[in-house]
């Protein structure tokens, strides 16, 4: 292919934007025809979003997720880098249920321009979870019940095979070994869950993100914060889940990685005024995964990562705090 050589003149550089903006059509029309294709170009919200694109798409998408390890999707913005990414993206896939709650204007003054598709809105209105009082917010923390994110890679599978018709069959393949380890890795926290005895089935944490998985796996589960981290906690909420921990004489309670640990060690401190130690169990992954490369840096790895320490420090004995009558 002939290039222009790059000069600075402005008539030549014309000329070169002219080039570059044919070269650009060509390559979106030879990618229909299929003969010299790209990748998909998929950008998905969350590391979850994005891991089942990658597991799907395989080498037929290029994924980018714009919230990294440790950002708090209820809270995030779209810079205008990120807008520029969804503009160009050939398809947008995102949780949904309200989780990505300050894109919902920046999709809306998309209007339908961009097909963005909510994976989590895959699960059925009857195994929604809500909120006592909240019947019209559902839980938007789906990817916690391994079982319901199939769900979602579903309706990840269709929009991929939607916005690529040519490759569906490759995805439809890729789905199906995808799904597969999703079937391991639910029998897998199943398991690990079953060890802890049933009394002490009780999930401590910064904000209430793992009700899905209470629910799937048969825990208690109690947030400091409600589903959204934007509330703050009050001196209240402390005290009375502080009263609740030592009552039940829990071993441990849990931080998480893209929520601030302040609230919970006051919760700690509060419990132990109570005259018991409450240990900080670890760190879990509840809305987003894990650095890349790092063992949580995957859903699987997250969601074993969360579970294996879930269990170590609940299976623990409960300790006094020194001074205990
Ligand atoms: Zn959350």
């Amino acid at each position: 292919m002939d290039r222009p050589l790059p000069v600075a003149r402005p008539l030549a550089l014309a000329a070169l934007a002219a080039t570059l903006v044919v070269v650009g059509c060509a390559r979106h029309d030879a990618r229909d025809a299929a003969s010299a294709p790209r990748p998909l170009r998929v950008v998905a919200t969350t590391g979850m979003v994005a891991d089942i694109a990658r597991g799907i798409g395989g080498d037929l998408v290029r994924v980018r997720a714009l919230m990294g390890p440790g950002v708090d999707p209820h809270l995030f913005k779209a810079s205008e880098g990120d807008v520029l990414r969804l503009q160009e993206a050939d398809l947008v896939l995102y949780n949904g249920l309200h989780l990505e709650a300050r894109l919902a204007h920046v999709f809306a003054r998309m209007g339908g321009r961009i097909r963005a598709v909510a994976v989590a809105e895959a699960v059925p209105a009857a195994r929604r979870l809500f909120a006592p009082g909240r019947e019209r917010a559902p839980d938007p923390h789906v990817w916690f019940d391994v079982a319901l994110w199939r769900l979602a890679a579903g309706r990840a599978l269709d929009a991929l095979a939607a916005a690529d018709s040519v490759h569906a069959g490759a995805y439809r393949a890729n789905a199906e070994r995808y799904l597969a380890s999703l079937d391991s890795l639910d029998a897998y926290v199943r398991e690990q869950a079953g060890r802890v005895p049933p009394a002490r089935r009780v999930l401590v944490t910064a904000h209430d993100a793992f009700n899905y998985f209470g629910h799937a796996y048969g825990f208690e589960v109690r947030g400091l914060q409600g589903f959204n981290t934007a509330a703050e906690a009050g001196t209240a909420d402390v005290q009375e889940l502080a009263s609740f921990i030592a009552r039940r004489r829990l071993p441990a309670i849990f931080a998480e990685s893209s929520v601030s640990p302040r609230a919970v060690q006051a919760v700690r401190a509060a419990v132990r005024a109570r005259g018991l130690d409450v240990a900080l169990g670890g760190q879990l992954f509840s809305d987003s995964l894990g650095p890349e490369a790092s063992p949580a840096g995957s859903y699987a790895g997250m969601v074993r990562h969360n579970i294996d320490t879930i269990v170590a420090a609940l299976l623990h004995e409960p300790l006094a705090a020194q001074g205990e009558p």
